[in-house]
């Protein structure tokens, strides 16, 4: 049985979304809980998901402890069946294996799932000081191609080769879901970040298919900055940019920078966005090898949890409230983002990446008493 819903983030107006629901009319969601502290932060979700009522059943997918041939990864084919089937997901930190013979685990997802938009809204929390309290920009991602292509050889003994790729086709649609989200968001400026100067010929039509769908939104104003001059504007005054849309590596990097403005990868969500109206929410962190595993103080000496329990589950629950938005699921949304923010805020319960002492455990508590 399947539920259309009218699009709030989808590319286009006219495209409807199909989701999986169950028949007590729950929305079915694939959830990947990861590796690390991806399932200790997969696991205060499900508790906040579920003290808020929100209608959604998880269909749980783990990383696989062999290659699967069909994906030549640790990701199963049937996780990615999910996806494709439910439309929507939730994805926990994946640690990339070390060796030879298959692919990226995110990677994989993003290739197969054709994850070609990476969202991430980047904004100040209320309550906690960093060097800016007005942060509120958005940075879109090509997800897809440029540097991450994956097409690096050796040319002699001594000299790599490493292609970088761009594609009209990837550019327009990247652009157009950046402007998109822009009118749709209430969003006034598109900037498009780039090294066309150099790059002449991939930047060059990367900027060459933005200007073309820019010509279409006359509300939106749009603007080109060199991605060498745009981090200098960030670093002094990020209240200059609004969405920013720009090629898979400049992405990557300029949007931890971003990240790092207001408090860090532990607070910051993403949504990739992906052919046939996927979408699927993660966290940007990895899976923090150093404390997975660990136990806190407090917790030796009640002796109640046996597992990891001083990760930050923010970055992974308001990924999980972008993916309610992209749902339509808006009061669920706010009353969430709400408690997580005010969690932060109160600061009685902050982890230790935020300079508090508070477990995991004891922070998803605290949110659940917001909501
Ligand atoms: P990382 O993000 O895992 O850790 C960097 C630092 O941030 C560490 O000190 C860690 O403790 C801290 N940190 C990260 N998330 C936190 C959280 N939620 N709460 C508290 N502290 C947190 O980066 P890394 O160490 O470079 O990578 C570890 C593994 O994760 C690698 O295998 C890498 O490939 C993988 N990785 C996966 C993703 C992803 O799945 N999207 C992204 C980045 C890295």
């Amino acid at each position: 049985m399947t539920t259309t819903r009218s699009p709030s983030m989808g590319l286009f107006s006219s495209f409807d979304r199909n989701y999986s629901s169950c028949s007590s009319n729950l929305i079915r969601a694939t959830l990947f809980p990861g590796d690390g502290i991806g399932p200790e932060i997969a696991e205060s979700v499900k508790k906040v998901f579920s003290a808020a009522d929100v209608p959604i059943e998880w269909e749980e997918h783990f990383v696989g402890t062999e290659v699967d041939p069909r994906t030549q990864s640790f990701v199963t084919w049937e996780s990615l069946e999910s996806v494709r089937r439910n439309k929507v997901g939730l994805k926990g930190p994946m640690a990339t294996p070390i060796g030879k013979g298959h692919r990226s685990l995110n990677l994989t997802l993003r290739k197969e799932l054709n994850l070609y938009a990476n969202v991430r809204p980047c904004y100040s929390l209320p309550g906690y000081k960093t060097r800016y309290d007005d942060v509120n920009l958005v940075t879109i991602r090509e997800n897809t191609e440029g540097e991450y292509s994956g097409l690096e050889h050796q040319v002699v003994r001594g000299v790599v080769e490493s292609l970088k790729i761009i594609t009209r086709q990837a550019s327009l649609r990247v652009a157009e879901y950046a402007f998109y989200y822009a009118k749709t968001h209430g969003r006034k400026r598109v900037s498009a970040v780039h090294k066309a100067n150099i790059m002449q010929k991939t930047d060059g039509l990367f900027l060459k298919c933005c200007r073309e769908v820019a010509e279409k939104y006359p509300e939106i104003k749009y603007e080109e900055v060199v991605i060498d001059n745009c981090c200098m504007m960030l670093v002094k005054n990020p209240t200059l940019f609004d969405v920013l849309v720009m090629p898979n590596l400049y992405g990557d990097i300029i949007s931890d920078l971003c990240a790092g403005l207001i408090g860090g990868l532990g607070l910051t969500p993403s949504l990739n966005i992906g052919e046939g109206g996927i979408a699927l929410a993660e966290a940007v962190h990895g899976s923090a090898p150093d404390i997975a595993g660990k136990v806190s103080i407090k917790d030796i000496s009640s002796l109640k949890h046996l597992k990891c329990n001083l990760a930050n589950p923010t970055a992974l629950l308001l990924s999980a409230v972008s993916m309610l938005h992209h749902l339509d699921l808006t009061d669920k949304a706010d009353m969430i983002q709400d408690a997580v923010l005010k969690t932060i805020a109160e600061g009685k319960y902050r982890t230790g990446d935020l300079g508090g002492s508070a477990t995991t455990t004891e922070f998803t508590k605290a949110i659940i008493g917001h909501l």
